[in-house]
């Protein structure tokens, strides 16, 4: 579904990603790992049309997108979530998700797709699914962090992705929090066949959560595959895991 083939960005001299190539296929949760400064954020950005890439090909179901502006990418059906404290100040849960909805619904190439949507053709639907019925009305912002996260995916949830793309969905939050969360991200994948690519720091969520997993380092993929065979792959154990392995990492 989604391929990125030799993806390079600098910033001026500094190569932030250097040639990494990887693919998710339809109904996968691929993740992307590796330490702190390793290109993670500006792979995700490259590939949602924030940074144009400086060398390589990005296709999204055999359709180049690399280089089109994180509308265009949108409009593929490429969904990023928002950054809720900007977006969505001062709107309701049930706003936030109605505008996304309304985006969604004003998009032809978005409106026509997503039979598996199907059950989140409505604001309630959304809003239900998500145990965000009882906060409907209340102001995003000032709802707990693990909420402001959930809503986030819920709004990325209304505006019908083909495909979503989670920055470090499990951040700042405990533990019951992160679970709960991750286990939202492998039920929509489960129940409606979501493609998912998670960056995230939190190595157990993402050994949990994810099918594949990429493991880049400054700047380079080191590995690929399962999360038993990345934990167990020397390369990253040295680079990321550390020798205390999976229970050390994520910090
Ligand atoms: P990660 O998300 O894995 O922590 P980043 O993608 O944020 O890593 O950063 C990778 C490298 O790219 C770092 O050296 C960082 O300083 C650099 N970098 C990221 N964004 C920019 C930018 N907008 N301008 C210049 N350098 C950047
Ligand atoms: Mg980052």
């Amino acid at each position: 579904m989604l391929a990125v083939e030799n993806i390079t960005k600098r910033f001026g001299s500094n190569v932030a990603v250097n040639d990494v190539s990887f693919s998710v296929a339809k109904g996968e949760i691929h993740g992307l790992i590796g330490p702190n400064g390793s290109g993670k954020t500006t792979l995700f950005n490259v590939v949602s049309g924030f940074y144009v890439p400086t060398d390589g090909n990005i296709r999204f179901e055999d359709k180049p997108i690399g280089g089109l502006s994180p509308h265009r990418v949108a409009r593929e059906g490429l969904i990023r979530t928002f950054q809720l404290t900007s977006v969505f100040r001062g709107l309701s849960v049930r706003e936030s998700v109605d505008i996304a909805r309304n985006v969604a619904r004003s998009n032809p190439s978005l409106s026509g797709h997503g039979n598996w949507l199907a059950d989140f053709r409505e604001t309630d639907a959304i809003l239900e699914y998500f145990d965000l019925a009882s906060s409907a009305n209340r102001h995003a912002d000032v709802l707990p962090g693990g909420v402001q996260r959930t809503l986030s995916i819920a709004t990325a949830l209304a505006a019908r992705p083909r495909m979503l793309l989670l920055d470090e969905p499990l951040a700042g939050l405990n533990p019951t929090e992160k679970a709960k969360i991750a286990a939202k991200i492998r039920a929509l994948r489960d129940g409606f066949g979501l493609t998912v690519l998670l960056v995230e720091h939190d190595i157990k969520s993402v050994f949990s959560v994810c099918d594949n997993i990429t493991v880049i380092n400054i700047g380079r993929k080191i590995a690929e595959g399962t999360a038993s065979e990345i934990a167990a792959n020397e390369t990253v154990i040295r680079a990321y895991l550390g020798s205390a392995g999976v229970n050390n990492a994520g910090r």
